[in-house]
């Protein structure tokens, strides 16, 4: 089994006396920014002027320009969205960066798929929460954590493994458990999950079960209520024990239903698709796409998105959201989020 490390396993040393630059403060920005300041690390915030700027400021940051952060700082997580990372490394982090610096990141994509090549000068390494932004804070507040996985892709100084260590501490994740990976297998294994599983395949499987429901003429809460609300309730038991808990907790129906059904919606030929979707994220293919449709000013995505906002599950959930006062908001929707 792996070697998964805790608290008790990490020397902090390393990162004590060194300014930490978080480049971005969006979801894993002002997480990491946040946990790193509370877990007694000197960070400075590099942004853009903007939204979240004034935010950052607002929790108290120093912020100055990407450019400005790179020059004081000696380790440098880079937190913007995957697709402007590669302009913005180009413009002001890499013409900044000193021999003997580190650079940071929270998913190897630019780098595994070489949109960012780093200098040979510095260290270079990953601290990847499994987990979204907001709940890297949340945890963090409740004395909790994130587990993370960390890699380390370039080590000039000796001390990128420790960096990267100390760093995954300092943002909560060694409460949950830190487990080492290669940038190759974070990058590949984080856009199969997301797409098949956790994103992709959640959101299809709940959307199907929903327009299988509504189509045969039920009512779209009580379909609402079935696929989708239902879930947390379903994942939290699988969270906190495994399927085995889920099937302790369900009726012996649900789980008889389980057992006979589950492997007809999920099948051989949906694990051979799971298999195509992997074989597209490691030849490079899903990449390429994501790339280009970015450089081309995303016409794919937003079409989708806009059809997607206006799927009948999205305004049945609004309704009914706003009738159970302790679900929460959603912490940012899509439409205010600066980009
Ligand atoms: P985000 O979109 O939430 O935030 C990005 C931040 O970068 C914002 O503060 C934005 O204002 C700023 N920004 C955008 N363009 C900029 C520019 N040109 N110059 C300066 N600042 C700019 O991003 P995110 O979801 O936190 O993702 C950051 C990284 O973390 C990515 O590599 C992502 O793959 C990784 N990651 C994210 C999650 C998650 O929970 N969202 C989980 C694991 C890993
Ligand atoms: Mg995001
Ligand atoms: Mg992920
Ligand atoms: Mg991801
Ligand atoms: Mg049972
Ligand atoms: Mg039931």
């Amino acid at each position: 089994m792996s070697k998964v490390l805790y608290e008790k396993d990490i020397q902090k040393g390393v990162l004590q006396n060194k300014k930490v630059a978080v480049v971005g403060y969006g979801s894993q920005g002002h997480a990491h920014a946040l946990n790193l300041r509370e877990s007694g690390y000197d960070v400075v915030v590099g942004l853009r002027t903007g939204k979240s700027q004034r935010k950052a400021e607002e929790d108290g940051f120093d912020v100055v320009s990407v450019s400005e952060a790179v020059q004081e700082a000696d380790v440098v997580m880079i937190l913007l969205p995957d697709e402007h990372q590669t302009a913005v490394y180009h413009e002001s982090i890499k013409p900044n960066l000193q021999p003997g610096n580190a650079i940071a990141f929270a998913h190897g994509f630019n780098v595994h798929f070489n949109q960012i090549v780093p200098p040979s000068d510095v260290d270079v390494f990953l601290v990847a929460p499994k987990g979204p932004g907001h709940l890297v804070r949340r945890t963090y507040e409740e004395g909790a954590g994130v587990p993370a996985l960390y890699g380390v892709y370039q080590d000039v100084t000796g001390n990128a493994k420790q960096l990267a260590l100390a760093y995954a501490q300092g943002i909560g994740a060694a409460r949950a458990g830190v487990l080492e990976t290669s940038f190759q297998e974070e990058t590949e294994t984080d856009l199969f999950g997301e797409q098949a599983v956790l994103c992709g395949g959640l959101t299809s499987l709940v959307k199907a079960g929903f327009e299988t429901l509504t189509e045969a003429g039920y009512q779209p809460e009580v379909a609402y209520f079935e696929c989708l609300h239902e879930v947390k309730l379903i994942v939290d038991l699988m969270y906190e024990g495994g399927l085995e808990n889920v099937r302790y907790s369900i009726s012996d129906t649900a789980q008889w239903g389980d057992f006979v059904s589950g492997p007809r919606v999920i099948n051989d030929e949906t694990k051979e698709r799971m298999k195509e979707i992997l074989a597209e994220v490691q030849s490079g293919e899903f990449a390429k796409g994501w790339i280009l449709e970015n450089q081309a000013n995303r016409p794919q995505f937003n079409a989708i998105n806009a059809r997607e906002s206006k799927h009948p599950i999205e305004q049945v959930g609004k309704e009914l959201r706003e009738l159970m006062p302790f679900v929460k908001q959603p912490l940012q929707t899509k439409q205010t989020k600066q980009k």
